[in-house]
């Protein structure tokens, strides 16, 4: 008999198919990324109404059939975060975190926490537009890394353990190095170094701030650690820094 699951979920994309229909990737706290058709969805009066777009968070329920798609039989909204819809900086920074958790977390195996980041992150933005600064998106994605075991190594040296003179960043070794084990790193500034440290250790509404070239190195170490580690190549944090109209 073929099972149905209930699942809260957040909508990380929705790609319109065939004539009528929807395919969504699904973000659910306890079985990782989920693929699910939404047949009619796109029709006028559809039962699915708006819901079914990115951001939304739902409790649905899939019809698991014979083949890896599930079936959405039904959706209610949990929240719509419709004020992180009206500003481009909010709605960007939401995309792009949708998207960051999609390439860094494509199975289903289950990471609740990063569920529960991401929730937090697209209620961030919702409360605030204005809060979708770098140091925020950069602090979300640190936090995700966590999630994938990418953390950087931060305490000590990450090739010989030293823990004076730690002066750059490199992805090869996964985090900060001291000034003799500088090859195949970057320099970091003590104010990265202190972004990283800070972000990690606090809330992500709580996220510290920092001259934008200290952020522009976290995100550098943030993108080649994923790359390096996860084979996942990041789009590029957003730059635009909006202001609520
Ligand atoms: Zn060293």
């Amino acid at each position: 008999m073929p099972a149905t699951l209930k699942t809260d979920a957040i909508v990380l994309r929705s790609i319109r198919y065939g004539e009528a229909d929807r395919v969504l990737h699904l973000y659910t706290p306890a079985h990782g990324r989920l693929s699910a058709i939404a047949k009619g969805s796109r029709r006028a009066h559809s039962r699915f109404g708006g819901r079914l777009e990115p951001f939304f968070r739902l409790t649905t329920i899939l019809h698991e059939g014979r083949s890896e798609l599930r079936t959405v039989t039904s959706a209610a909204t949990l929240a719509g975060h419709p004020r992180l819809r009206e500003h481009a900086g909010s709605l960007d920074a939401a995309a792009r975190a949708c998207d960051a958790v999609g390439r860094l977390f494509e199975t289903e195996d289950p990471h609740p926490g990063v569920y529960h980041l991401l929730a937090n992150e697209l209620a961030l933005l919702d409360d605030d537009p204005a809060g979708a600064t770098l140091s925020n998106q950069l602090a979300f994605r640190l936090k995700l890394l966590l999630a994938a075991g990418l953390a950087p190594a931060l305490d000590a040296c990450a090739s010989c353990g030293e823990q004076a003179d730690l002066v750059a960043f490199s992805p090869a070794a996964g985090g900060i190095v001291c000034g003799a084990c500088e090859a195949a790193s970057f320099a970091l500034d003590p104010a990265a170094y202190s972004f990283m440290v800070g972000a990690l250790g606090a809330s992500l509404a709580a996220a510290p701030a920092a001259p934008m070239r200290a952020l522009r190195q976290v995100e550098r170490a943030i993108t080649e650690l994923a790359e390096h580690h996860a084979q996942v190549r990041l789009r590029a944090a957003g730059s635009v820094l909006s202001a609520p109209g």
